[in-house]
């Protein structure tokens, strides 16, 4: 049955009518050509052409299945659904899809998983999910799946059975995996800890960090390293191309070098299995700390630092150093080689976990959301975006709320449309739904998909490192160059809310605007050697 909507999506006129730029004010003007060559980006960005992503520097999406979308109208998202939007997520401009969890589980979650070779029957079927990868394959996006091991449900079996054999064990007797092999699995104690819970109808504790319904593994375990080694296999058989990571952190709690040991046995695993098997990690903690995990041979670790409210996007967005957003990238390109040269950073701006990013800014009439999006997407490596971000999806406070349907319509009725998490309160949008917003030239959902589209035009943007360009960073511009294979090109970024001229006669062999981000009517010129910008714009120039 559907759930009855006690959750109301909602873009209210007022919001819609004082956001003026971003949003449609005359239906009748939405697909009319005329408006939408009067935004300069529209004009000249027509003719960039996309490449094919080969390697793992792609541009990935991040969906949490059960709020994306609905085939079957029982209110939760579905595998069928995601199905159904994969031409939205391709036109978009991504090449990677992370599934947040797909397997069996007790909670709307699914980050306590009781069998991690199937799928959650509220999602669909194992068919589902090999029909997922077929198309997607036809698209050439990638699919990666959350691996969560550092804990599992207290129903999985592994769990029960051990407490069952627990249960039964006379007190004055020891415990042994000889007589049950999941006695090793877990944590288990006849002393009471920190972090450790009881485990009821016996003299026993069990490890259990993040919640007591979450068993933390023995990750020392030979057969638990095994089992995951099955799983791994398992789903790289039914043609993913890689796993998210869930807490690397906690693998060990508080003791990095053991995680690091661990990662490093689970990465080579992984590859030993398929040489192409990618890797991306949550390590939530700071820079110098995860960048150390690059030195297990991961691929990719998820770049904390430019995410979420106080991190460096949103700061310099909020006025803080404009050239802070180069040298940052500058730092930890150098601090993340020194421990891999083959490093792909991960970077991302907000996630399941984050309050959404259309809360951070009062006052904003669209800019700040869009250009911090933009800032996202130009890092090099394997930039991810959390769906929803595109539209300017609002949602903050408890984490169901960072997990509020797709907004694909302000109808809560209309197809595709999810329910929501049974313990989110309401959540009132700011900016209009994919529907309102999809033939805006100006919406923040178009303004995304052009700095997709000029992403992955320019691979110098996705592979390059950046070199600060000190001689034209003034005021709110920050400027730098990035090069790759042949191709060099200077990315100069207007971070605040006035137009502002900066001359570029110490660079003048780059003459040419390429590319251009607008988040108004107004536009970019390159005069002789001097950019005029106006607020809130980005200017890709290059060398003819
Ligand atoms: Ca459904």
């Amino acid at each position: 049955m559907r759930k009855s909507f006690k959750q109301l999506l909602i873009c209210t006129s007022l919001t819609v009518l004082a956001l003026g730029g971003c949003t449609q004010k005359d239906p009748e003007a939405a697909g009319n050509p005329s408006a939408a060559s009067s935004v300069q980006m529209m004009e000249l960005n027509k003719d960039l052409v996309p490449l094919k992503a080969e390697d793992d520097y792609r541009s990935a999406y991040e969906i949490f299945v059960y709020s994306f979308a609905d085939s079957d109208h029982d209110g939760i998202g579905d595998l069928q659904g995601v199905i159904s939007k994969l031409d939205y997520i391709e036109d978009l401009g991504f090449s990677e899809i992370w599934l947040m969890p797909v397997c069996p589980s007790p909670t709307y979650h699914k980050y306590d998983v009781t069998d991690y070779k199937a799928i959650d029957p509220e999602y669909g079927t194992m068919d589902d999910f090999d029909q997922l990868i077929s198309e997607c394959k036809k698209r050439n996006i990638e699919v990666i799946v959350d691996l969560v091991l550092n804990h599992t449900s207290t129903s999985h079996e592994w769990f029960t059975q051990a407490h069952e054999y627990l249960k039964e064990l006379p007190d004055d007797w020891g415990a042994s995996a000889d007589y049950c092999p999941y006695f090793d699995y877990y944590n288990f104690t006849r002393d009471a800890g920190d972090g450790y819970s009881p485990l009821a109808d016996t003299n026993w504790y069990y490890e259990a960090r993040f919640w007591s319904e979450m068993p933390d593994l023995n990750l020392d375990s030979e057969k638990v390293r095994s089992e995951f080694s099955d799983i791994m296999k398992f789903w790289l058989d039914h043609g993913v191309h890689g796993f998210r990571l869930d807490a690397v952190t906690s693998y060990y709690t508080g003791n990095n070098e053991r995680n690091i040991e661990f990662l490093d046995w689970l990465v080579h695993e992984g590859k030993r299995i398929d040489p192409s098997c990618y890797f991306v990690a949550e390590g939530w903690t700071d820079r110098k700390t995860f960048a150390m995990y690059y030195q297990s041979g991961i691929d990719s670790m998820f770049d904390f630092s430019f995410a979420n409210n106080d991190g460096v996007i949103a700061q310099v967005v909020k006025g803080y150093d404009a050239k802070a957003y180069g040298e940052s990238q500058v730092r930890e390109q150098e601090l993340f080689s020194s421990y891999s040269e083959n490093y792909i950073n991960a970077p991302f701006y907000t996630n399941h976990d984050m309050a959404r990013s259309a809360g951070y800014y009062p006052d904003d009439d669209g800019s700040k959301v869009k250009t911090a999006m933009a800032m996202n997407l130009f890092m090099s490596g394997n930039a991810f975006v959390y769906y929803g971000e595109e539209l300017g999806m609002k949602g903050s406070g408890r984490d169901e709320n960072k997990r509020a349907p797709m907004y694909w319509s302000s109808d809560p009725e209309a197809q595709g449309m999810c329910s929501g998490p049974i313990d989110m309160e309401e959540v009132t949008m700011i900016y209009p739904s994919y529907e309102e917003s999809k033939d805006d030239p100006l919406s923040i959902y178009n303004y995304v998909k052009q700095a997709l589209k000029i992403r992955n035009s320019f691979p110098s943007i996705s592979h390059g490192n950046v070199e600060v360009a000190y001689d034209l960073c003034h005021d709110r511009i920050c400027a730098y160059t990035k090069e790759y294979e042949n191709e060099k090109v200077l990315i100069v970024w207007n971070l605040g809310g006035a137009k502002a001229d900066t001359d570029l006669s110490s660079m003048a062999e780059f003459n040419t605007l390429k590319a251009v981000l607008n988040t108004n009517e107004e536009k970019i010129t390159l005069d002789g050697n001097t950019l005029s910008m106006p607020a809130w714009s980005v200017a890709v120039i290059g060398m003819e």
